[in-house]
């Protein structure tokens, strides 16, 4: 019977390749880590990187817990989850905290607006007044020959944008424009934009951010900060982290199964001289054939196959037939 052969596909194949290459997954990681933060990011606390790097420990800690002996996947699992448990407070203080040290200064990205600043940038968390302003290279202006509004875009916690014309207050090589807003308690992000007509066509230019790790004005206490960051970094631990690791550690857990139950896997013999019927090894009862649980005992059952060299079908008529006698 080729019974047996159908436990011995899937499973098997990754358990092997599990072994085979284990440590070629965390070794080919760390490497791509390491180009990433020196090529691309230059630091650990830029998003790419810090997703990157979350995916890395993700993968890295079932890895190095089990090369350390820890192969009880119950233990694995509560190791792994109070881990979880302890970054994502830490990744939020670290992440406010860089936040907070980093003042935005917005550019569009051909320069015709450069230095957008808010001052100041942090508020004291009550109602405050907040100065944006915005420098544009008149030169540009001079060429294009055209008429212009200068705008402040700003996008409140709930997602609320508001759009506010900007006034003029410097003129000069740069034409410096301001908007003063009084801001409730909250994180606001905010960006510039240039409107530009001229006889043929209307144009919009933005700013984005080319410093710092946030376009916003904080005016909010850096505890409550935290506090309100702390599900969405909890969300995205979990998304990077959290959902890797137990996979992997689910994954081992599976093999260690199967590796177990092939270990406890009893042979099925078709015995000579019988009648037919299988009979369970363990406790002697009959059983169907391909059944791979003793329904008596619960013993895990492998059915031998069929080989031809026994001649068992000849021998077996034989047998049938002294029995009869
Ligand atoms: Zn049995």
């Amino acid at each position: 019977m080729a019974v047996s052969k159908r436990q011995n596909t899937l499973q098997d194949k990754i358990v092997h390749s599990l072994e085979e290459k284990k440590m070629l997954i965390p070794v080919a990681f760390l490497a791509v880590l390491l180009i990433d933060i020196v090529i691309f990011y230059g630091t650990l606390l830029s998003p790419q990187s810090f997703c990157f790097g979350l995916v890395g420990i993700g993968i890295l800690t079932p890895y190095g817990l089990i090369l350390f002996r820890i192969t009880n996947p119950k233990k694995l699992l509560i190791l792994v989850t109070v881990l979880f448990l302890i970054l994502a407070p830490l990744f939020t203080v670290m992440s406010v905290e860089n936040v907070y040290s980093n003042e935005p200064v917005l550019y569009s990205s051909d320069s015709t607006l450069k230095q957008g600043t808010v001052d100041p940038y942090i508020g004291n968390g009550e109602n405050s007044s907040f100065d944006f302003t915005v420098l544009i290279s008149s030169k540009y202006l001079e060429k294009e020959n055209t008429s212009f509004n200068v705008y402040l875009n700003i996008t409140d916690m709930n997602g609320k944008k508001s759009q506010y014309n900007m006034s003029l207050i410097k003129n000069g090589t740069y034409l410096e424009y301001q908007k003063t807003l009084d801001l409730d308690k909250g994180v606001y992000t905010f960006f510039f934009a240039l409107k530009s007509k001229n006889a043929t066509a209307t144009s919009w230019k933005n700013t984005t951010l080319y410093d710092g790790v946030l376009n916003g004005v904080l005016n909010v206490e850096k505890g409550d900060f935290i506090i309100a960051s702390l599900p969405m970094m909890y969300m995205a631990t979990f998304m990077y982290f959290g959902f890797l690791s137990y996979i992997i550690v689910g994954m081992y857990w599976w093999t260690r199964i199967a590796k177990e139950r092939k270990r406890r896997m009893v042979t099925v013999k078709k015995e000579e001289g019988s009648s037919g019927g299988l009979k369970c090894p363990v406790c002697g009862n009959p059983i169907s054939e391909g059944t791979e649980t003793c329904p008596y005992c619960g013993a895990e059952l492998e059915h031998e196959e069929d080989e031809e060299e026994h001649g068992s079908s000849h021998e077996e008529q034989v047998g049938e037939d002294e029995a009869e006698e």
